[in-house]
């Protein structure tokens, strides 16, 4: 699942190339849309809605896509090589005079009018990098089960929006607490809150998700992606365990010293790790 600043950027690109320029040629590669003809149409604006893409072309149309797991936007400048992988997994072409914006493997590819987007995108959360952020409403919204786990919640786009697995489970580290921990426990939800878009604006314009302030490869993450290697603020290893249920399933992690709270595999809830007593991580 990407995460909010990626889809960000890739808005940005696609807005940079596409926005102000007329559709010289454009194909919706899906049974819905096949036979839409869109060439004329000058494209708009490209922006980022959470996780989604919205293509908002004249003529009051918008065309809505999702990256989801694989999905990708790739540019290529006329005569360029299409690289993005085999024709069969290419769901939408745009292209003006300037470049061609080639969709791979979108799971999502709809057109719609302009003016029922909130269709699409209305069940949204306050978005993280959206002009409309409201830390208030999010907490708010984080707070509405409180018994969640935490990192569920906090991917779940209804209560904001731009969180993918990365930051889920780096959030939750920098909470001190464990991806389990119910989310009405949090010491200071309204902290976490701010902090996740302070972290999702600092890495709007740079690949890499960086939680650590360290964009070295191996030292961007305190502790995802690190199953069995040092944490990389105390140095216990890193656990990792699968959480929620099909197909919502993924992958977290945690250091057992720095984060309390319930984990697979631990009887007591708010036992700490071994050597910390109630340690939690600063800042
Ligand atoms: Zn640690």
């Amino acid at each position: 699942m990407p995460e909010g600043d990626s889809v960000y950027r890739v808005a940005a690109r696609l807005h940079e190339e596409l926005a102000g320029r007329v559709l010289t040629a454009a194909d919706l590669r899906v049974p819905a849309h096949a036979t839409a003809d869109l060439t004329g149409r000058r494209v708009l604006e490209v922006a980022p809605r959470g996780k989604h893409l919205l293509t908002r072309l004249d003529g009051g149309l918008t065309l809505h896509t999702h990256l989801r797991m694989d999905g990708r936007w790739a540019v290529y400048r006329p005569g360029e090589r299409w690289s993005g992988g085999p024709a069969w997994q290419i769901r939408a072409v745009l292209g003006t005079e300037h470049s061609t914006a080639v969709g791979y493997r979108l799971p999502v590819v709809e057109l719609l009018r302009s003016a029922e987007e909130e269709r699409v995108v209305g069940h949204l959360g306050p978005d993280l990098l959206g002009p409309d952020w409201d830390a208030g409403e999010a907490v708010r919204r984080l707070l509405a089960q409180p018994g969640r786990p935490l990192a569920e919640a906090l991917l779940d786009q209804r209560n904001l929006a731009g969180i993918g697995n990365v930051y889920a489970n780096e959030l939750c580290f920098l909470a001190g607490v464990t991806p389990w921990t119910p989310v009405g426990e949090l010491p200071r939800p309204e902290r976490l809150v701010e902090r996740s878009q302070q972290i999702l604006d600092a890495n709007r314009l740079r690949p890499g998700h960086v939680t650590t302030g360290d964009t070295r490869p191996g030292r961007r993450h305190w502790v995802y992606g690190r199953a069995g290697r040092p944490c990389a603020r105390c140095g216990t290893v890193v656990r990792t365990a699968t959480q929620g249920t099909p197909p919502q399933e993924r992958v977290a992690f945690w250091c057992p010293h720095c984060q309390r709270g319930p984990a697979p595999g631990t009887r007591t809830a708010t036992r700490p790790g071994p050597g910390g007593a109630g340690r939690r991580p600063g800042r």
